[in-house]
């Protein structure tokens, strides 16, 4: 798209910073309301990470979850809005089906299912959408509302009513990743290559505040380099087996409950020595939670088979400590890690956790049956948890909690809204762009009006 068709004239009622679920969510449905909206996409294309999901919505009740510092009414936004979320898709012609554990999956898949019926009806609604155009920075006015954004390659400026940020997280920006979670080279981001924190820095620029847990994010475990892990199968290499497993750091100890959700694992191991852990387990665990949990194409049944596939270092022998010792070129503390798995095992015999000095609530599998696997692991982030500071209505909010007139933020960029695993990335665009979209109109009318 021609850059050149908008001057610093350009005026329009609602300004959408970023393509993905969260902006198309917002743009359509203040497009459809009568706004005039532009949306400006970065990246060739919309879509953002949409295209790379299942298309799998979900949430859960917030409360059963760690909430990281998060102001509830800001975490059970998703919740309840979900149906209402379902809803405004199936309006406009989107299918779902319900699926494994009450989730519902975008049908036939999310390009063909959501993107393009999306846009589509983006474009009906009268809006515009500028691919190829990163937004710079955000422009205030003398009285400190935001009336418009700056693009990147350009001296262009356009003004609006509102500006929505919907530019993903800030898992791509190797800076804001040391800073908050972790050493970026200890980890590897499966995102899409947009979500480079964009929002995060234009919008603390003019001076909004950021949430809680900026160090929480949504992750897997996955294998390190020199394993090579391309978009095309980002959603395979997820080590789902996790929660059947022991998993040591480098100096031989467990320190997480691998049973729980495995982003609580991927938290945990972000925080250790090199970000680097190794996964351990039996022929029984491999047989019966490795091999066959995985429904997916044949190659990645068996994950290890997939894993070898991609490069990934993969160790087997007959006994434990010919294993462990296999590691001791990785670092591994090999006399504590022996120490560590017998003791593990004590507890698996005996079925209970009481002797163990690191929680493992459930899935307490025996590790005696050779050969013996060790799988080499760091944390991938999916996408960060902590953000920009937003209210229910999704307007953003200063380092004081005030709000910044005129400037909304959703998705991804909206610090503390899926928390813990509680919502998919993808009901949080829905029900956040939604909401942004719904408050800022009023402010569109109210301007028309006066
Ligand atoms: C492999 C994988 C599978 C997943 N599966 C699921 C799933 O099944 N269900 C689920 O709920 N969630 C899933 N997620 C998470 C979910 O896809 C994301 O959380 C969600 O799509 C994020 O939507 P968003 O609109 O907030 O951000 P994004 O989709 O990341 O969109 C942000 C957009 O903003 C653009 N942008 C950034 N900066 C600028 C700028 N300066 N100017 C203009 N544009 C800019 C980016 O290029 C990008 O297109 C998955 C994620 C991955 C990686």
């Amino acid at each position: 798209v021609d850059d050149s068709a908008v001057t610093t004239r350009t005026t329009y009622d609602i300004v959408v910073v970023g393509a993905g679920t969260a902006g198309l969510t917002a743009a359509i449905e203040a497009a459809e309301s009568g706004a005039r909206v532009l949306l400006l996409e970065k990246l060739q294309e919309a879509g953002g990470t949409l295209p790379v999901t299942s298309g799998k919505l979900w949430h859960s009740d917030p409360l059963r979850d760690e909430i990281h510092g998060a102001d509830p009414r800001i975490v059970g936004m998703v919740s309840q809005d979900f149906d209402a979320a379902l809803d405004w898709l199936r309006e406009r012609g989107i299918r779902m089906e319900i699926g494994a554990r009450g989730f519902f999956f975008i049908q036939p898949d999310p390009v063909e299912g959501a993107l393009m019926p999306l846009l589509r009806r983006f474009e009906d609604a009268g809006g515009k959408l500028m691919l190829g155009t990163a937004v710079d920075s955000l422009i205030r006015s003398p009285e400190g509302d935001v009336c418009g954004v700056r693009l990147r390659s350009s001296a262009i400026e356009i003004s609006a009513k509102a500006v929505i940020i919907a530019t993903g997280g800030f898992q791509l920006d190797p800076e804001l990743v040391t800073r908050y979670i972790a050493p970026w080279e200890s980890m590897f981001a499966r995102a899409n290559r947009g979500t480079t924190g964009d929002g995060f820095r234009m919008a603390t620029a003019v001076g909004v505040g950021t949430t809680a847990g900026l160090a929480s994010f949504y992750g897997h475990l996955s294998p390190p380099p020199p394993a090579r892990i391309e978009p095309s199968i980002y959603r395979r290499t997820q080590a789902i087996f996790v929660p059947h497993v022991v998993l040591l750091n480098l100096a031989g100890k467990r320190f997480v409950d691998e049973s729980r959700p495995q982003v609580v694992a991927a938290e945990a191991l972000a925080k250790q020595e090199c970000g680097l852990g190794v996964l351990i387990f039996d022929s029984a665990v491999h047989q019966e939670y490795v091999t066959q949990v995985n429904p997916l194409p044949e190659d990645s049944r068996d994950a290890l088979v997939l894993w070898r596939k991609i490069g990934a270092r993969i160790e087997e022998a007959d006994t434990l400590d010919s294993l462990l010792e296999k590691l001791y070129d990785m670092g591994l503390a090999v006399g504590a890690a022996k120490r560590t798995l017998q003791e593990y095992d004590a507890a698996a015999v005996e079925g209970s956790d009481r002797d163990l000095s690191v929680q493992r609530r459930k899935n307490l599998h025996r590790c005696f049956k050779p050969p013996f696997y060790a799988v080499p692991v760091h944390s991938d982030i999916t996408f960060t948890e902590g953000g920009l500071r937003v209210d229910e209505s999704c307007q953003a909010l200063d380092v004081d909690g005030a709000p910044v007139p005129g400037l909304y933020v959703v998705g991804e960029a909206a610090g503390l809204v899926s928390n813990a695993s509680q919502a998919g990335g993808l009901a949080t665009g829905l029900v956040t762009g939604l909401r942004a979209a719904r408050h800022s109109m009023r402010r569109v009318q109210a301007r028309i009006e006066r």
